[in-house]
């Protein structure tokens, strides 16, 4: 299968690419390099630098692609806050420019990286199905709710299928620390470099860490199987303080190294964890990798162990 993958120079859209690359698909990948970089670019993939708000009608005309996953974002909860203007032209003015040309260039299924935590909000439940009500907090998961819509609108008026991914917090080799789960890379830059870490506030915090190949292998199902059209929670039901997760890391490492206690974040979310169970029934999918066994790999890959 001919494959574009957006984002594809980042944490997790290189991941997807490798293993469509192992899996003998045609991959293409467009990202602006605004934060991947071309050192995560796996031997074999076709590369073009250009930013997704252009709509990849070039792109998609000359590669044409038989199906495409769009993991390229503005995937900063903090800069949507401080910019939501800026966050609303990459997730949903170049999300929709994507999907129009989409349509245009005849791509039959589209696969899209979206959000259980920012789009859940304030959880009712623990963990959240997706059923659950959808009222996010950011403007991050406002503007991702926004393309499930379009998905759904897609389909409905252009026969494209779609499945959108709603992530847990991923984490894993080649994170960025500045994405939505770049905690688990900041504590291991600072355990790597010996330096102390900050944990906001008390730390009770909780998150469901999902780890990044993991994520990678449910494109590869969403992209290979033939699945209904919806969202599905790419999460391990499982929630993990801060706390928890340093002294996990602090204790993989061998790192003698307490960390501090800095204020709390206001506004941001005490608890998330999602329910993976209808991905185990429609796409096949299950976390195979568990947090210890995730943590040490993301420790050896940031020169920490
Ligand atoms: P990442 O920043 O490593 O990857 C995103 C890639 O997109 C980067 O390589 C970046 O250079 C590229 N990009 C950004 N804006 C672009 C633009 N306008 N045009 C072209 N390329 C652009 O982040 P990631 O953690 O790998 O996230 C991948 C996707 O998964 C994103 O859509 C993100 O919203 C989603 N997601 C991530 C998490 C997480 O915990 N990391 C959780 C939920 C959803």
């Amino acid at each position: 299968m001919r494959v574009l993958v957006t984002g594809g120079a980042g944490f997790i859209g290189s991941h997807v690419a490798e293993g469509l690359v192992s899996a003998g698909h045609r991959v293409a990948v467009v990202d602006d390099l605004s934060h991947g970089r071309r050192e995560n670019l796996p031997e074999g993939v076709e590369f073009y630098k250009e930013d997704i708000r252009g709509g990849c009608a070039g792109i998609i005309d000359e590669f044409r692609p038989e199906a495409v996953a769009h993991l390229a974002a503005q995937m900063d909860v903090r800069r949507s806050v401080a910019e939501p203007d800026f966050d609303a032209e990459v997730n949903v003015v170049g999300m929709v420019r994507l999907l129009q040309n989409c349509a245009l260039g005849g791509v039959q299924k589209f696969v899209f990286s979206s959000t259980g935590g920012a789009i859940y909000g304030e959880q009712d439940e623990f963990p959240a199905t997706e059923a659950h009500r959808e009222y996010p907090i950011s403007p991050y998961g406002v503007s991702k709710l926004s393309g499930e819509r379009y998905l759904h609108y897609f389909k409905a008026q252009h026969g494209l299928d779609y499945v959108a991914l709603r992530y847990a917090n991923v984490y894993g080799p080649r994170q960025d620390p500045h994405g939505e789960a770049g905690v688990v890379a900041i504590f291991c830059g600072r355990l790597a470099s010996g330096e102390t870490s900050t944990i906001n506030g008390k730390g009770e915090q909780t998150r469901d860490y999902v780890y990044g190949p993991d994520v990678a292998k449910a494109n590869l199902l969403a992209l290979e199987n033939n699945v209904e059209s919806g969202a599905y929670n790419i999460g391990t039901g499982l929630e993990t303080s801060v706390n928890r997760l340093y002294r996990l890391l602090r204790e993989g490492s061998g790192k003698d190294l307490p960390p501090e206690h800095g204020p709390g974040k206001p506004g941001e979310q005490l608890r998330s964890c999602i329910d993976p169970t209808l991905a185990a029934e429609k796409l096949g999918w299950r976390p195979e990798t568990d947090l210890r066994t995730g943590l040490r790999e993301t420790l050896r890959y940031f020169g920490a162990l």
